[in-house]
């Protein structure tokens, strides 16, 4: 037996019994006559004392000589400390060793595994396992295990099936590239892992499943952009015969649920706003709803006063920021420079401070009066105090422009509070997107989502206003889930691939299973997926996915632990008849 307690376990009601643990040693503290090591595993830290008098000097001896991380197993008495530790929950006690067998030596590590480490994110990444011994990471994957677990206990209170999907498998486009497998038993032929289980899941609603999920692995060949990982995990739902309406209100109830379970925050409102008018308010089609700022058109009032930059804009639109009229000669330089850094790409900015004793003082003083400045104020909701940020320009581009300044403000400001929880719903979703490089339209969502009712004919005349039955789950900023209601029509799936650009042929290669499936009786249907990393990171009140995750890779999409991807050797090639082939 190598322990019969947890490093976590020991309190004041064990003293005087006799224990076996076994853990890691944390650290030493040689006072000459005594000699303490604190024990640790994934329970917590107990204090192991070596002491001369009571129990033997070769005993200190062999204590003195455990290395940082070394695994041990003591035996020995709980006894009382003498001087308690409140903040170990293990700190009334300590063991007075009597026998110490190390289990397994450890080279020094390459970083300190305590709360605060000495490692850089890069060695970290690199002794991963390492890592994990530490509690913050450790907490971290315990979190995500307690969110996963409240999922599937709620959902299949709700009588969903978890089913599991394949992962080889042929294209599911949901916007990115896909990764691919070689064949080796069909030469010349690939596999495309999941970019989700899109299809199947629908298939298994043509199959009578009714409710399904799975919390499973989707693969994504992006340029990862900040935060994304190649591969990540979904909890992926499909219904049948539901309407928008069914979906939102089961998955407002599984958002309700892991709150209160995990954050005991209980959560009633759940807004709903349209793309469109997420995009006018908050340039934006993820808002965070935790704080105002909301944008105010200043076409009708700021154009057509002798300024040319906005008379010769599409929109011209600007955001009160709270207080933020104190603001030194400065800080409005950096807030300027700030806007026009290439990231954000704004070619300027004007503002104006809305002063407590109610003028106004603006960047363009030569152009507009008091009066219209009051104005500004109107349609930006701006009180005394205030600054009123206006760009301009493109109405697309200075909509995300403005959008970026608002949340870096907000962020600065301190009203993104992370123990604040506010969903939101975003609804009506353009169908299709066109690409402006190549002037072709894609899916927003992806071929599989159903036009509104009515919207097939709209195809035909006015493509990019076809609004969809999709939907997104949107919290503090970022988007955690997204679905939609599925076409379940053969006749009107190989309509959306043909406005995709897909020849007949074409769609039915890829995607002939599923359209054959839905002449034999496909029930409507839709679904929704939710990302379970950025989830559980905004649960955990973080804002990185890789914290949550067990092994993840770095932003090349490397696995540096285990030095992923890698070269294969020749004779995998030829069984699997490749030639490498590196452009220079
Ligand atoms: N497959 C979709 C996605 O990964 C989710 C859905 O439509 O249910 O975003």
């Amino acid at each position: 037996m190598y322990r019969s307690h947890t490093c976590g376990e020991l309190r004041e009601t064990h003293i005087n019994t006799k224990v076996t643990l076994s853990g890691w040693v944390q650290k030493t503290r040689d006072k000459g006559f005594v000699v303490w090591v604190d024990l640790r595993d994934r329970y917590g830290i107990t204090q192991l004392v070596f002491d001369e008098d009571r129990t033997s000097s070769k005993l200190l001896e062999q204590a003195r000589h455990l290395g940082r991380e070394f695994v041990v197993q003591v035996t020995g008495e709980v006894i009382e400390r003498s001087s308690k530790n409140p903040n170990l929950a293990t700190g009334d006690i300590e063991v007075l060793v009597d026998e110490v067998i190390i289990l397994n030596e450890s080279k020094t590590p390459p970083f300190t595994i305590e709360n605060e480490t000495d490692g850089g994110e890069d060695l970290r990444m690199k002794y991963r396992y390492l890592d994990i011994r530490r509690n913050p990471v450790k907490n971290n994957l315990i979190f995500r295990s307690k969110v996963s677990m409240e999922v599937r206990k709620y959902l299949s209170d709700q009588n969903f099936i978890e089913v599991e999907t394949p992962y080889l498998i042929k294209s599911t486009p949901e916007g990115a590239r896909d990764f691919v497998v070689p064949s080796r038993m069909n030469e010349g032929q690939f596999y495309a892992l999941p970019q989700s289980p899109q299809t199947f899941k629908q298939l298994l609603m043509v199959g009578g499943m009714d409710k399904y999920f799975q919390i499973v692995k989707c693969f994504r060949d992006e340029d990862l952009r900040a935060d994304r990982q190649p591969e990540f995990t979904q909890i992926d739902c499909e219904m049948a015969f539901v309407e928008q309406e069914d979906i939102l209100d089961a998955f407002e109830g599984l958002t309700k649920h892991l709150l209160k379970e995990i954050k005991g925050v209980k959560i009633s409102a759940f807004p709903r706003i349209t793309y469109d008018d997420a995009m006018r308010i908050y340039g934006n089609d993820k808002p965070d709803i935790r704080f105002g700022m909301e944008f105010g058109e200043l076409n009708a009032v700021a154009q057509h006063k002798d300024f040319g930059v906005f008379n010769s804009a599409e929109l011209v639109v600007g955001i009160a920021v709270p207080g933020a009229a104190s603001y030194t000669r400065k800080e409005l330089d950096a807030l300027v420079n700030w806007v026009k850094r290439p990231q954000v790409g704004a070619n300027g900015m004007v503002y104006a401070k809305y002063n407590e004793d109610g003028s106004f003082k603006s960047t363009v003083d030569k152009f507009y009066d008091q009066e219209d400045l009051a104005k500004w104020a109107e349609a930006t909701q701006a009180k005394p105090g205030d600054l009123i940020c206006v760009l301009s320009g493109d109405a697309n581009k200075t909509r995300a422009q403005l959008s970026a300044l608002r949340m870096e403000l907000a962020e600065r400001l301190g009203l993104r509070n992370a123990d604040e929880f506010a969903p939101l719903w975003v609804i009506d979703f353009p169908l299709l997107e066109l690409d402006e490089e190549t002037g072709n339209y894609h899916a927003m969502h992806h071929p599989f989502t159903s036009p509104k009712p009515g919207q097939l004919e709209l195809l035909e005349t006015d493509p990019g206003a076809v609004r969809a039955n999709a939907y997104d789950l949107v919290l503090n900023g970022n988007e955690i889930g997204g679905g939609s209601i599925r076409i379940h029509d053969r006749d009107v799936q190989s309509t959306m691939f043909k406005h995709l650009g897909f020849t007949p042929e074409e769609a039915q290669a890829q995607f002939g299973f599923l359209m054959d499936a839905f002449q034999y009786g496909a029930p409507p249907h839709g679904g929704i997926a939710f990302g379970l990393d950025r989830l559980v990171s905004i649960l955990g009140g973080q804002e990185t996915i890789r914290d949550f995750i067990a092994f993840p890779k770095n932003n090349s999409g490397r696995d540096v632990m285990i030095d992923a991807p890698a070269a294969i050797d020749q004779e995998q090639l030829r069984e699997l008849s490749l030639k490498i082939d590196i452009k220079a």
